[in-house]
């Protein structure tokens, strides 16, 4: 059996950005409730971890933005962009929620686990290097990945962000790096606007961003699809050091931000694909972080299979995971997305 590391704090409940707000503490509890269960709870470890300090935040942020992201501690409510309000203990729970991320890539590297869940929140592919957006103060796995570069001398970071919004917080701090290759899925046209498939790096960096845009209604196959004709050869051919997942669950079907149409198998899969990809290249070093996903229900049961597929435990049925393995792009689908892809890449 894998260890797998859960990492959950209650101070992640007490980042509430108000009344009403899709993005609430009892996305968390959900989850955190059937963790609570015996027969769930034995099967995970849940390391203790620490707030990301200022000088670890710094590696992605400036310095201006974790000031005024600090100036809201304590406050009733501040808002520091049109969906993106805090509490009073908004920024701890930012810090907190870094530091899972970080503290998770360090246990990978050291061997201590063999793959995690950061179940946290606010959540954070929005946040840019200078500003918060979009729900995100702080850019979780951006710092982590800048941390495991700059700190543990890693050479080579894959970001798969399955989230139905594009990342661009995340894109864009890595944008001119080859030792960072962010591949994302999103549907598009959609909030934040960024995510073309030309959008592909700049300077060392080209080549190492990989967007695919997408229409709404795409299921569970389709993301299989991708995962097998597209992400599978790319980190085949990238080989990094370990692999993040900014994992969003409002592909979920019946999300009220999104159009898509994944169900809880979908996620199992992609998953199970990513445990596959991380065994072959980098020992299983596979770390999934928590972004966006506003279905209670759909979050709950992704985040959960997620769960079950990381530890090696059966995510979905046999004749599922069957079908979903064979799956594949129809031949003129994404076909320009994959022709820019395939400029860089042995597809
Ligand atoms: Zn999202």
């Amino acid at each position: 059996m894998r260890k797998t590391a859960i990492f959950k704090d209650d101070l992640f409940l007490k980042h509430d950005p108000g009344y009403g707000h899709v993005e609430s503490p009892s996305r968390l509890e959900v989850i955190y409730e059937q963790l609570n269960k015996p027969e769930l709870n034995k099967k995970f470890l849940f390391p203790s971890f620490s707030p990301a300090t200022r000088e670890i935040l710094e590696l992605n942020h400036s310095e201006a933005l974790i000031e005024r992201v600090s100036w809201t501690r304590g406050k009733p409510s501040a808002s520091l962009d049109p969906d993106t309000r805090t509490s009073p203990d908004s920024f701890d729970a930012a810090c907190l929620a870094a530091g899972a991320v970080v503290d998770g890539t360090k246990m990978l590297f050291d061997g201590e686990i063999d793959n995690c869940f950061a179940l946290v929140r606010p959540p954070g592919h929005h946040a840019e290097a200078d500003r918060a957006m979009g729900f995100c103060l702080f850019n979780n796995v951006a710092v982590a990945a800048h941390y495991a570069i700059q700190r543990l001398n890693k050479e080579r970071i894959l970001i798969v962000d399955w989230d139905l919004h594009h990342g661009n917080g995340t894109q864009h701090s890595f944008y001119g790096s080859d030792q960072v290759l962010y591949f994302s899925t999103h549907q598009y046209p959609h909030y934040p606007g960024t995510g073309a498939a030309y959008e592909v790096g700049t300077g060392h960096g080209e080549g190492y961003t990989i967007n695919i845009p997408l229409p709404g209604g795409q299921d569970d196959a389709f993301f299989a699809a991708i995962f097998n004709s597209i992400l599978a050869p790319i980190v085949k051919e990238y080989q990094p050091e370990c692999i993040m997942v900014s994992a969003g669950f409002d592909i979920y079907k019946e999300d009220p931000l999104g159009g898509m149409n994944v169900t809880a198998d979908g996620f199992a899969y992609m998953t199970r694909k990513l445990r596959a990809l991380a065994d072959e290249v980098c020992d299983g070093r596979l770390l999934v972080t928590l972004e966006g996903g506003y279905n209670l229900t759909g979050l709950r049961d992704g985040a959960l299979a997620v769960l079950f597929e990381l530890a090696e435990g059966n995510g979905m049925d046999a004749a599922t995971a069957k079908h979903l393995k064979n799956a594949t792009l129809p031949s003129n689908v994404l076909e320009e997305t994959q022709n820019i892809a395939k400029k860089y890449w042995k597809m």
